[in-house]
């Protein structure tokens, strides 16, 4: 049986980055930038006023105070959007507000909240140092400065920056296309009755959101029953049609479980099928052409939890991602944990406002409640102890 690691580099060795193409910044929120992107000019472009007040020569007022204040003459006034024409001359000032350039010859800002006005004259009733409420040119970034790495991906924030360097579009990787699959003769859709036997379908919800939020965009296939002829011919013909198909269920040992031996007779070819995980063991990972297959494990828990380790890292990759996986934060650990098992678990934990980590509750890999209420994955060795209070990484889930 492979490690979780094993797996992944399998898995990644058959991941290639997909094409790329420009698009306008506006849409490409949450897209991983393809190449470098630079600043177009320098922020700030030119040296403004930080202040609503009057633009001066420092050494004119170094000395002002409300029992000295200095008069002087308002030469003029400047607004953003405008350049002051005339050099400031000793003893004269211009009123200025945030934003609008320097004026030649002026060295400082005397904020409004300082000053008397006086018809055309101004009483500056504080002293200013050079420079002072003066925003420098290139203070904030240098044209031609990174604005985004390659392989970065592109918050709000790194947009609000690249816009304010004059960037108006990023070349970007075609999103992943990856269809979902969910076989078991004892699944319904939400919103039908629910017969003798039967349960909601839900795999395929909470992965078509784990996914797309990480990029994929996601089509969601009809519901397949356990019979090796159907299943085969859906693989046959969705395969070629994707760049990656993920399923879930019937991947395991037991009678009905036929998804990897459809993959197989539909021309694909199998790499693992099992992953030294908990929850998760049945995991399968095949390829056919340049379509990957990921067979999870239908109990919800295991789905998620293989597809935020294993599948996830995939859709970052083809969009050509240099970070890749969940992130990590370390936390301290508010009770004991003990893993009596062989294989390493994965153990659903939740992120208190102490900024403590604490299992969610019971770990069966059936319920959905504690996954539910899990901020992330606390990753814990075959044998393994962590003792409350100890310090540990966990794996943020989306
Ligand atoms: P399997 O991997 O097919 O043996 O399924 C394992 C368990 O997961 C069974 O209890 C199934 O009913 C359940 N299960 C399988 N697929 C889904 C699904 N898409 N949504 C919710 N539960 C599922
Ligand atoms: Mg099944």
């Amino acid at each position: 049986m492979l490690s979780v690691e094993q797996t992944l580099e399998q898995i990644l060795r058959r991941v290639n980055p997909l094409e790329a193409a420009d698009i306008p910044i506006m849409e490409a929120s949450g897209r991983i930038a393809a190449e470098s992107v630079l600043a177009r000019c320098d922020l700030p472009p030119f040296d403004n006023s930080a202040m609503d007040g009057y633009a001066v020569h420092s050494t004119d007022v170094r000395n002002a105070s409300a029992t000295q204040p200095v008069l002087l003459r308002i030469a003029g006034r400047t607004a953003a959007g405008q350049v002051a024409g005339a050099t400031l001359k000793p003893g004269e000032c211009l009123r200025i507000f945030t934003g609008a350039p320097m004026p030649q010859g002026a060295d400082a800002v005397v904020m409004q909240e300082d000053t008397e006005t006086d018809g055309d004259w101004v009483r500056v009733l504080d002293g200013v140092r050079p420079w002072e409420n003066i925003r420098f040119r290139g203070e904030d970034l240098k044209i031609g400065a990174e604005v985004a790495r390659a392989g970065q991906r592109l918050t709000p924030q790194q947009l609000g920056l690249m816009a304010a360097a004059g960037v108006e579009t990023v070349s970007v990787r075609r999103k992943p296309r990856l269809a979902l699959l969910s076989t078991g003769n004892e699944l319904v859709h939400a919103g039908q009755h629910l017969g003798p036997g039967q349960i909601y379908e839900s795999n395929r919800v909470a992965l078509a959101a784990l996914l797309q939020g990480a990029g994929a965009e996601t089509t969601l296939l009809p519901m397949v029953r356990d019979r090796l002829e159907d299943l085969t011919a859906l693989f046959a013909e969705i395969l070629p049609q994707f760049d990656g198909l993920v399923s879930t269920g019937g991947v395991s040992v037991g009678e009905l479980d036929f998804v990897k031996e459809a993959f197989q007779s539909a021309g694909g070819q199998l790499e693992s099928w099992r992953v030294a995980m908990k929850p998760g063991k049945p995991f399968a990972f095949g390829h056919a052409g340049r379509t990957l297959f990921f067979g999870l494990p239908g109990n919800p828990v295991s789905a998620f939890v293989t597809a935020s380790l294993l599948v996830l890292p995939s859709v970052q990759r083809w969009q050509g991602a240099t970070h890749l996986g969940l992130r990590r934060v370390s936390a301290q650990l508010k009770e004991r944990i003990v893993n009596k098992g062989d294989r390493r678990h994965y153990v659903r934990v939740a992120l208190g406002a102490d900024g403590q980590v604490r299992p969610t509750g019971p770990q069966a890999s059936h319920l959905l409640v504690t996954l539910a209420q899990a901020d992330g994955l606390l990753d814990v060795p075959p044998h393994g102890t962590f003792e409350a209070g100890a310090w540990t990484e966990v794996l943020l889930l989306p």
